[in-house]
C-alpha cells in the first residue's frame, strides 16, 4: 500500500507562512536537529542549482543535495504542460509532496519516496531546501519553452526550418554510420494561393493548420514533419528505403485528398504534391533538399496530386 503524506503545499503560501519571525525561529530551531550538514546542503545548492539550465540537471542537483541530508530513495517531478514526467532514484512507499508555484505561475509537481515515513524535521528541512529550488527551476523551465519556441512552427504545430537544419544534419551522420537508409520528402500544397484567394487568409491559416495535421496523423511517431515556409513542408523519413518512403509518400497524398475540409458545409478540395528523395553517399542536408525539392516541381508539372519519386 502506498502512503501520501498529507502536505502537498503550494510554495508560495508555505513561503509566507515561513516568513513570520516566529515560525522562521521556530522552524530553525527544528531544522538545527539536522546538524550543521543542513546549512552545508543549503548553501551547496545555492551554488550548484545555478550551473544549469536544463529542468532534468537541475531536479538531479536538488536531489543529490536532499540526499545528503536526509535518506530519500526518489523524486518524481511532473508538469501539467510538459511532455513527460521525470523520475529519479527509486519509487518507494511513503511519499510527500509539494505543487511548486510562484507569483502565480505553476513550476510543477515534486513528489519524494522512501521506505519509511517522513519525519515533522525533515519535512521543514525539505521544504526549506526547496527554497533553493524555485529560481533555478523557474529559469529551466523558462529556457525549454524559450528552445521550443525557437524550434516550432507557430501556427501548425510543427518543427520549423531551424529544427530540420538541425535534425538533417544529425541524421545524415547516424544514417551514414550506421548505413541505413534515409529518405525524405519535400511537399507543397497545390494551387494554395486560390484558397487564400477565394476564401480569405483565415481560411488559408485553417486548411494549413488541417494539412499538417493530416499528413502527422499518416505519419509513425519518429518520422519527423517540418514546415519549411509558406504552404511547403519536409517529411525526415528515418531508416525508410526508397521504396518504404514511396509508399508513405503516397499515403500522405492520398490523406490529404479524402480530408473532408469543408466551409460552411460545403467541401474545399486540397491536394499536395510530393518530391521523394533518398540520402545518396555524396549527399549533403542541402544537396539532399534540393533533390526533393526539384522532384517535388516534377510532380507540379505533371498535373500536381501525385509524388515523384528520383530514378
Ligand atoms: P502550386 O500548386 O504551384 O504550389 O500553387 P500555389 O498557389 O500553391 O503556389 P504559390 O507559391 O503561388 O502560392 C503559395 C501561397 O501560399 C502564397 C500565399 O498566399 C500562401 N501562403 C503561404 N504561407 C501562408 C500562411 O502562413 N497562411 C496562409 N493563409 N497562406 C499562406
Ligand atoms: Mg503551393
Ligand atoms: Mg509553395
Amino acid at each position: 500500500m502506498m502512503h501520501v503524506q498529507g502536505n502537498t503545499i503550494d510554495f508560495d503560501t508555505a513561503r509566507a507562512k515561513l516568513g513570520t519571525a516566529e515560525t522562521t525561529a521556530s522552524a530553525r530551531r527544528k531544522i538545527a536537529k539536522l546538524g550543521e550538514q543542513f546549512d552545508k546542503v543549503q548553501l551547496q545548492l545555492l551554488h550548484s542549482l545555478q550551473t544549469s539550465l536544463d529542468v532534468e540537471q537541475v531536479l538531479g542537483l536538488f536531489f543529490n543535495g536532499v540526499q545528503q541530508l536526509l535518506q530519500v530513495d526518489g523524486l518524481e517531478y511532473r508538469h501539467n504542460a510538459e511532455p513527460s514526467a521525470c523520475q529519479l532514484g527509486q519509487p518507494a512507499m511513503h511519499r510527500c509532496s509539494y505543487r511548486i508555484s510562484h507569483a502565480r505561475s505553476y513550476l510543477g509537481e515534486l513528489q519524494f519516496s522512501r521506505q519509511q515515513r517522513f519525519g515533522e524535521n525533515e519535512l521543514l528541512a525539505i521544504e526549506t531546501l526547496l527554497g533553493t529550488l524555485l529560481y533555478p527551476l523557474r529559469n529551466a523551465l523558462m529556457y525549454r519553452d524559450a528552445l521550443r519556441d525557437a524550434l516550432n512552427d507557430s501556427l501548425t504545430g510543427t518543427s520549423n526550418r531551424l529544427a530540420l537544419n538541425q535534425n538533417l544534419e544529425r541524421d545524415i551522420r547516424q544514417s551514414q554510420r550506421s548505413q541505413q537508409p534515409l529518405s525524405l520528402l519535400v511537399l507543397d500544397i497545390d494551387h494554395f494561393k486560390q484558397v487564400n484567394d477565394r476564401y480569405g487568409h483565415a481560411y488559408g491559416d485553417a486548411a494549413l493548420k488541417a494539412v499538417a495535421n493530416c499528413i502527422t496523423d499518416s505519419l509513425r511517431s519518429v518520422d519527423g514533419l517540418y514546415r519549411l515556409g509558406g504552404e511547403e513542408f519536409v517529411v525526415l523519413l528515418n531508416s525508410t528505403s526508397l521504396d518504404a518512403a514511396r509508399m508513405v509518400a503516397e499515403r500522405i497524398r492520398k490523406s490529404v485528398e479524402n480530408m473532408q475540409f469543408e466551409l460552411d458545409s460545403q467541401p474545399i478540395p486540397l491536394t499536395v504534391s510530393l518530391g521523394l528523395a533518398t540520402l545518396h553517399a555524396d549527399d549533403n542536408a542541402s544537396s539532399l533538399i534540393n533533390r526533393g525539392d526539384h522532384l517535388m516541381y516534377d510532380a507540379k508539372r505533371l498535373g500536381r496530386n501525385r509524388v515523384c519519386v528520383e530514378s
